[in-house]
């Protein structure tokens, strides 16, 4: 079975609301693909807006984190039923950012993961090991383990809806994207892993892809691999160079 290749835009804390509206109608033209699915995850503010700019493409608004718990005294966070009464099919889980900058673990991210299943939301489970993990030749041992906890407690039928994101964090924001090689090993490496918590139909079903640093120059060769099912964009999701990474053929 032929795996539908995912290409999401990461918009971290960019663009205000009437900015997003603005980009999403720039960008609907452009994204226009009967191919891959195209999913813009924009900030918790601009999601009802970025919808209804969107409504009638190809588009799908995904969010770029939620909380595990369903409501109570959680300031400032976002609930899960909150994501569906809008009509959120997807969110990140997990971006190497909220594990630096917010104290997410592996730990937070299984919580969210399995929430998010609840709630019938596909998360994009972020992955990703540092410079010095890769010089120290740990990385596929590091991301086998970030792997396997996120998926703790996750039915095969769950897992193999969800999405992967592997993003080398020396290579998010850097403009120094792995080699097509480098990407394509570890997104390999957790096929196999995948395969071995759960099954060989799992680990195909599963959707892989890859981030940091992916441009309209270099998402035809990455996304051309046989593990490698889309990417994760990050600065190049706020530019029009985004149809070109979505219609990379
Ligand atoms: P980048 O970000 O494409 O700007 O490197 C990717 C990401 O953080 O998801």
């Amino acid at each position: 079975m032929a795996r539908k290749k995912i290409i999401a835009g990461n918009w971290k804390m960019n663009k205000t609301p009437s900015e997003a509206v603005a980009l999403v109608n720039e960008l609907k033209p452009l994204v226009a693909s009967d191919e891959v699915d195209v999913v813009f995850c924009v900030p918790a503010i601009s999601i009802i807006p970025c919808m209804e700019a969107a409504k009638g493409s190809n588009i799908n608004i995904g969010a770029e984190n939620m909380y595990f718990e369903e409501n109570g005294a959680y300031t400032g966070e976002i609930a899960p039923n909150m994501l569906t009464d809008v009509g959120v099919k997807y969110v990140i889980i997990g971006h190497s950012e909220r594990r630096e900058y917010f104290a997410e673990t592996d730990e937070t991210v299984n919580k969210k993961v399995k929430k998010a299943f609840e709630h019938n939301i596909t998360p994009i489970v972020c992955c990703g090991e540092s410079l010095t993990q890769r010089e120290q030749g740990v990385t596929i041992d590091f991301i086998r383990q970030q792997i396997k906890i996120a998926f703790l407690d996750v039915s095969a039928q769950q897992a193999a809806t969800a999405v992967i994101a592997y993003e080398p964090i020396w290579a998010i924001g850097t403009g120094k994207v792995a080699t097509t090689e480098q990407a394509q090993e570890v997104c390999a490496a957790i096929r196999v892993c995948i395969s071995e918590i759960y099954d060989q139909a799992t680990a195909d079903a599963i959707r892989i892809q890859y981030g940091g640093s992916v441009s309209a120059s270099s998402a035809p060769e990455l996304f051309a691999q046989a593990d490698i099912d889309g990417g994760l964009v990050g600065g190049a999701s706020l530019k029009p160079d985004f149809g070109k990474i979505v219609n990379y053929k």
